[in-house]
């Protein structure tokens, strides 16, 4: 299919790119990767009769260590981020998503800001960054603001970004002690999560959980932080029973997807033994 016309900029700075976005604001699109873009504009299934484009804007593609956190640039893809020896060291579980998302050819140009503005409820990056307690950093007319990764993520395929604002950065903390896992059961076709799982966690001297966090994707219409699972296994060790009890938590109070993957019933089974599953490769890790 071809997209219906619009009219193309490629501006050459951020100041640049939000004059255009505030300009056309009710009718506009941002183009990164344009691995889902793209594809929803050749379904005219987003028809914006104006496209901005912002791979010509230096200084949206970086990851680098800081004191604490790893900076990303909006604009590093799932491929740089899965080969970064920085990412690998400092916070393995990024890399880890990253491999698992599409293929060669996807990794290759779609991006981290691109698939966290884009909140699709099967996306990988968005579990691994609720794990990961990331902040993103986004520019506007205002000015800049960070948004907590559990507050950026509101529904099915909606982010909290404003209309005016451009996703610029991810900040990532690095927790040191830390074992990390991402596992998918991944539609088969797409790569896409039918349920993806990403576990962050930290034991202590007597084999307990001292820190555990838990994104879950591909389950309801947004990814999710599964707070109540880990608030069972924070200070306990995390034993068979106690596992399953906390995935169990992790469904309560959600309302599984229903689509030609699964059933609800099938998802909510499913995501019950992915997260017993990623918390113990968590642990072997
Ligand atoms: C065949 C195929 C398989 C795939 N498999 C997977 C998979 O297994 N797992 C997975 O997670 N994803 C998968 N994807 C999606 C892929 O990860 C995309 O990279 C991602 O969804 C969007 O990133 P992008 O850079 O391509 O963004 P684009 O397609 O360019 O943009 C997506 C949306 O985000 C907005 N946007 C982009 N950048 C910014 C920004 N900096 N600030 C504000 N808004 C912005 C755009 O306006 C648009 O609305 C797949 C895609 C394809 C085509």
């Amino acid at each position: 299919m071809i997209p219906a016309p619009f009219e193309y900029f490629a501006p050459a700075s951020l100041r640049e790119a939000l004059g255009l976005l505030s300009d056309y604001k009710d009718d506009v699109k941002l183009l990164a990767g344009g691995q889902s873009l793209v594809a929803l504009m050749k379904l005219r299934l987003a028809k914006p009769k104006y496209v901005i484009d912002l791979n010509r804007i230096p200084g949206l593609n970086y990851i680098r260590a800081e004191k604490d956190s790893i900076r990303i640039g909006a604009l590093a893809t799932h491929a740089e981020i899965e080969q970064s020896e920085t990412i690998r060291r400092n916070c393995p579980l990024l890399s880890e998503a990253a491999a698992t998302i599409g293929d060669a050819q996807v990794r290759n140009q779609g991006t981290l800001g691109g698939s966290l503005a884009h909140a699709d409820p099967a996306g990988d990056m968005p579990a691994a960054i609720l794990a990961l307690d990331a902040e993103m950093k986004a520019a506007g007319p205002a000015g800049e603001r960070w948004i907590k990764a559990e507050d950026f993520f509101v529904g099915f395929l909606t982010s909290s970004l404003e209309p005016e604002e451009i996703l610029t950065e991810i900040k990532v903390p690095v927790f040191p002690g830390s074992r990390s896992a991402y596992l998918k059961a991944a539609q088969r076709a797409s790569g896409f999560a039918v349920v993806g799982v990403a576990v962050r966690l930290r034991l202590g001297a007597n084999s307990a959980c001292e820190d555990i966090a838990i994104g879950v994707t591909g389950v309801a219409d947004k990814a999710y932080r599964a707070r109540d699972a880990e608030n069972i296994l924070k200070g306990n060790k995390p034993e068979d029973g106690l596992l399953e009890r906390a995935a169990a938590k992790a469904l309560e109070g959600v309302d599984p997807l229903e689509d030609i993957n699964g059933s609800k019933e099938y998802r909510a089974h499913l995501a019950r033994v992915y997260i017993v599953r990623a918390i113990r490769a968590a642990l072997a890790s």
